[in-house]
């Protein structure tokens, strides 16, 4: 794993069997857009992003029948094998919600707070109070959750007065950014203050600006040890949602800054939410920060690539990879830490291949037509013909079966 990142130390908080925090890796965790009324649709998704490798899953409780729904999807959950920790994001209503469901209280691993969509004046420190004190009694971890869409506007304008009259006043953004970590830090301090004991409490300021959330996070990772949550709010669809969300939160994890993320994409129409969590994953990987699943290194292809055929393996073998992972994890040991290499040519493919603990280098324009596949570093094979592609997937199929250990001894 990634010796140059350097973990700044936060307090561990636990959140069901997941700990986040702390010496524990950097957690990957997701939200449903499902209606969590309905019960049979949101522990679906729910199963779907948590088999997808979601460690945490949040769901919004944002009414009664909400409420009311959370005990029955953790039982539905149960009963289709699945433990995952639920978090319930609440706004407005999350004090009477809590109150008036206690099953629903008991059942949620965390609460995620807004202080911003509390309430206002007295009856804003009233319901937080009430709703940490909930949290005290059935000793549940909080998310303080800043977002900037929602910023609280008391704190925003005290701010604003505070900042006109300093010598040098700060712009626009800077009140924002100042805004944001105080409404998280001073939350933090009332909820200590209420007996929510630090170790339960983890914070987020989150926004849809890159500079803006990696300046915001530096401070507040400079002003305290509370556990944090990474994520860009609204990063928004495709690749610009995948790009804005990486861009913003490798910066701080190679800063050592999160604890968990989340990856916020939109999903394209009759896309799979899981997406958010595969992109999470592969940010975590490629950055060396923690391994899911084998890495297929291909090259982009060029005009020495003779034909899509080199695509398509590159995607035949991502996907075989993929599909097999579930059994290979619950069967081999380190198999995630596998290294695989698609290459288009002789230019750079048999040298990214010997990298690689499996590798494939594919004959480019006027090259012979042959592939020669390196195991660990040495040319074991020459495929040829029209079976390549099948070829080389048993082969892949080989490696993992005699290179990792079996966890579970075979009973035949
Ligand atoms: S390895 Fe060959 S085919 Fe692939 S990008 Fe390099 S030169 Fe082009």
């Amino acid at each position: 794993m990634n010796t140059f990142v350097k973990r700044r130390p936060t307090q561990a908080v636990r959140i069901g069997r997941v700990v986040v925090g702390g010496d524990a890796p950097v957690v990957i965790q997701s939200m449903t857009n499902t209606d969590t009324a309905d019960v049979v649709k949101t522990a679906i998704q729910s199963a779907e992003l948590a088999r997808a490798g979601s460690e945490l899953v949040r769901i919004t409780v944002n009414t009664p029948e909400a409420a009311a729904a959370v005990p029955r999807i953790c039982e539905q959950l149960e009963r289709m094998g699945v433990d995952v920790p639920l978090i319930g994001d609440f706004h407005y209503n999350g004090h009477r919600l809590l109150a008036d469901y206690p099953e629903c209280a008991q059942r949620l691993a965390k609460y995620r707070i807004n202080p911003g969509n509390v309430g206002h004046g007295r009856k804003r420190d009233e319901q937080f109070a009430q709703m940490i004190e909930i949290a005290c009694k059935y000793d549940k971890a909080v998310r303080i959750g800043v977002n900037w869409g929602s910023l609280d506007q008391d704190l925003l304008a005290r701010i604003m007065d505070d900042n006109a009259r300093r010598p040098q006043p700060l712009d626009a953004v800077g009140v924002m950014r100042e805004a944001m970590v105080a409404s998280a830090l001073e939350s933090a301090a009332r909820a200590e203050e209420l007996g929510l004991p630090g170790d339960h409490i983890i914070l987020s300021c989150k926004v849809s600006g890159v500079q803006d959330l990696i300046g915001i996070y530096r401070e507040l990772s400079q002003q305290s040890d509370y556990a944090l949550h990474l994520g860009l709010t609204e990063a928004g669809m495709g690749s610009k949602g995948i790009v804005a969300s990486t861009a913003a939160m490798a910066v701080l994890l190679q800063e050592g800054i999160g604890d968990t993320i989340r990856v916020s994409l939109t999903p394209e129409p009759g896309g799979k939410r899981t997406q958010e969590v595969v992109v999470a994953q592969e940010m975590l990987q490629t950055m060396g920060l923690r391994a899911f699943t084998p890495m297929v290194t291909a090259c982009p292809g060029c005009g020495r690539t003779t034909s899509t055929f080199f695509q398509e393996l590159a995607q035949s073998v991502q996907t075989h990879v993929r599909e097999h992972m579930p059994q290979w994890r619950a069967e081999f040991d380190g198999v995630e830490n596998m290294t695989l290499a698609v290459m288009g040519c002789v230019v750079n493919g048999p040298g990214e291949s010997k990298h690689a603990n499996i590798g494939i280098s594919l004959p480019g324009t006027g090259e012979a037509p042959t592939a020669p596949v390196f195991e660990d570093g040495v040319k074991t094979v020459t495929l040829r013909g029209e079976n390549i592609a099948e070829e080389f997937i048993a082969i892949v199929d080989r490696y993992v079966a005699r290179t990792y250990k079996r966890k579970i001894a075979s009973t035949s």
